[in-house]
């Protein structure tokens, strides 16, 4: 191959598991008892979920700030 360091117009997101196409989609979580969605991607062929740890310990922060108010 002779690739350059030219730009890429989409960076398309590949399953470390299976090289399959990854795509964005809403993929339930829960956390504590508590169910919420996180857009996440997911590969097309092997079904592996690709958690943006960040987004998920934001979300779970959130459920757990939520429980202590009650
Ligand atoms: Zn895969």
């Amino acid at each position: 191959m002779s690739n350059t360091l030219k730009q890429t117009p989409k960076p398309l997101w590949k399953c470390g598991k299976c090289g399959g196409e990854l795509k964005r989609g809403t993929v339930k979580a829960s956390y504590l008892g508590n169910d919420f969605e996180v857009e996440e991607l997911k590969c097309l062929n092997c079904g592996l979920v690709l958690i943006d740890e960040e987004l998920a310990l934001g979300k779970m922060f959130e459920v757990e700030q939520s429980l202590e108010d009650k």
